[in-house]
């Protein structure tokens, strides 16, 4: 199909994903510093080249939202259903829209957490905002989203990277910091990374990601306490917490964190 109208194909493509039940959508271009170099073949678990077919131009990234009684449980194992369940849900979102496009003659792969770094993206794309608990802070869901993303030759229109406040917020808030069990999230502004697990060369908030692993492994099960008591993770389909998003992000943003002390308390596994 010969598209001759970038902003319009990416209309359409927007409301195909949310057909297929993508929460979020946005479009933005390549960019091969958020990709990995090699891959593993599992077939024997060496390393392999991480090639994209040519002509790969822009990158659609995806939403999806996790179930807020589950999130409200972190850490538990049973939270990890709200991950999981995710993971399910785009595994079939991403291949339902990448095959959509392939029927229109254009090259699309579909990726969840690999080939490439998804916050960069997501980020790029104007989903959201980068925050000091390493998660995408978006204003529909907050914290509460896992995302995938498509590589096409698909010719679309770019949405721009929007600065919505959620590091201004971060700069005077610590609660995702103070709460992590192991002190694995910083406490200070955003710094160029030297820990052995990071990405190299990005001045950002970076976790100790040793120590943040460790924990889970120690409890051999899911910890994301940061996205549980984040002020952001809210039901922003609620007025009040619509009206608090917009103290969050505004100048008033002290004001906003003075009034989050009951957001983020954790729901006991079994009363879910
Ligand atoms: S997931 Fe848990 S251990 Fe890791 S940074 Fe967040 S609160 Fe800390
Ligand atoms: S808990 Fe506070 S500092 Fe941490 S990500 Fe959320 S808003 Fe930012």
């Amino acid at each position: 199909m010969e598209i001759d109208d970038p902003q319009r194909m990416s209309t359409e493509i927007k409301r195909i994903a949310e057909f297929f039940g993508a929460d979020l959508c946005a479009v933005t271009e390549i960019d091969d510093r958020w990709h990995y170099e090699t891959r593993v073949d599992t077939r024997d678990m060496s390393e392999a080249p991480n090639h994209l077919p040519s002509g790969i131009t822009h990158v659609i990234v995806l939403g999806h939202e996790m179930g807020a009684e589950l999130v409200a449980t972190y850490p538990s194992a049973l939270a990890g259903a709200a991950t999981g369940r995710e993971y399910s849900h785009e595994a079939a979102i991403v291949m339902q829209v990448a095959a959509y496009i392939r029927n229109l003659g254009y090259e699309a792969i579909a990726s969840m957490n690999d080939t490439a770094l998804v916050i960069p993206y997501a980020l790029k794309a104007g989903l959201g905002e980068y925050a000091r608990n390493q998660i995408v802070i978006t204003p529909e869901f907050g914290p509460r989203l896992r995302f995938s993303k498509i590589f096409t030759s698909l010719p679309l229109y770019s949405d721009q990277p929007k600065k919505l406040g959620v590091a201004e917020f971060c700069n005077i808030c610590t609660k995702c910091a103070d709460a992590c069990p192991v002190k694995a999230l910083p406490f200070g502004p955003p710094n160029v990374s030297t820990q052995s697990s990071s990405i190299k060369g990005v001045r950002k908030w970076t976790s100790d990601a040793e120590k943040c692993f460790g924990f889970w492994a120690k409890m051999a099960s899911d910890c994301a306490i940061c996205m549980r008591v984040c002020p952001f993770n809210r039901d922003f389909s609620k007025w009040r917490h619509k009206l608090w998003l917009k103290f969050a992000l505004s100048p008033c943003c002290r004001f906003a964190l003075a009034l989050d002390r009951h957001i983020g308390a954790r729901v006991k596994p079994s009363t879910w």
